[in-house]
């Protein structure tokens, strides 16, 4: 099974490809992750991304499309994958949709978390991510055992720095410009599918569930 998950940032993405991989037994592919384990590792990728992260710009197309690309080539990607944050651009999608053609390969669903701007910016102010192995959580809706700790590794929970209302904001701004013309290119494709994601976090992770098993 190939899914995309498209939303805006904050919509749930993360935690219902999470839950996804879980069920399916497949990778949870994130640019984001990606991107910020390049910046710890201070690699040259990282330095050029963090740019761009840290203002809530997207990251130029040229450094993204062939890292998805590769990665998704790789073996434990053979039976599926869930991309979570790519593509967010029209040449993304393509430069994929070339890349599954020369593999004879397709996307079965893109799933789409519809959540207001109003709901987003509680959501982003109160996520907070584990510094250590991604793991996420919300201080009021998925909050972890022990405040400031990850439930799964132990290590300290940060608030990113992009989460910040400022950039927020900005964030928001692109994805309405530069992402949500993804809604109606995988519509066109008929491989949408639209999911509400103000419900709580079962009751939408069910909806996608009930989705991809119909
Ligand atoms: P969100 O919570 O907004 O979904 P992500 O962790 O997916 O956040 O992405 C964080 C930042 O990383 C984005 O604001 C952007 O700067 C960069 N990024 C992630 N994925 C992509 C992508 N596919 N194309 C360009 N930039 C990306
Ligand atoms: P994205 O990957 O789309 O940026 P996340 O999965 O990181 O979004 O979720 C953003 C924040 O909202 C996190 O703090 C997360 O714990 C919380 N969250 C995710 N889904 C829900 C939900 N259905 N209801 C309330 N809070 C949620
Ligand atoms: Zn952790």
């Amino acid at each position: 099974m190939k899914i995309i998950m498209l939303g805006a940032p904050g919509a749930g993405k993360g935690t219902q490809a999470k839950m996804l991989a879980d069920k399916y037994h497949i990778p949870h592919i994130s640019t984001g992750d990606i991107f910020r384990a390049n910046i710890k590792n201070g690699t040259e990728l990282g330095n050029k991304a963090k740019v761009f992260m840290d203002k809530g710009m997207l990251v130029p197309d040229e450094l993204t499309c062939d890292l998805v690309v590769d990665r998704i080539k790789q073996e434990d990607c053979k039976d599926g994958y869930i991309l979570d944050g790519f593509p967010r651009t029209i040449p993304q999608a393509e430069c994929l949709d070339q890349a599954l053609e020369t593999l004879g390969d397709k996307i079965d669903y893109a799933v789409d978390v519809e959540v207001p701007d109003e709901n987003i910016v509680r959501r982003m102010s109160g996520r907070r991510a584990c510094a250590s192995c991604g793991a996420t959580y919300h201080i009021v809706y998925n909050a972890p055992e022990k405040e400031g700790v990850c439930d799964r590794c132990g290590a300290e929970l940060i608030l990113r720095d992009d989460d910040k209302p400022e950039t927020v904001q900005k964030r928001l701004t692109v994805y309405h410009e530069q992402t949500q013309p993804l809604i109606d290119y995988y519509k066109n494709k008929g491989v949408l599918a639209q999911v509400d994601g103000t419900k709580d976090m079962q009751e939408v992770f069910q909806s996608i569930v009930n989705v991809l098993e119909k």
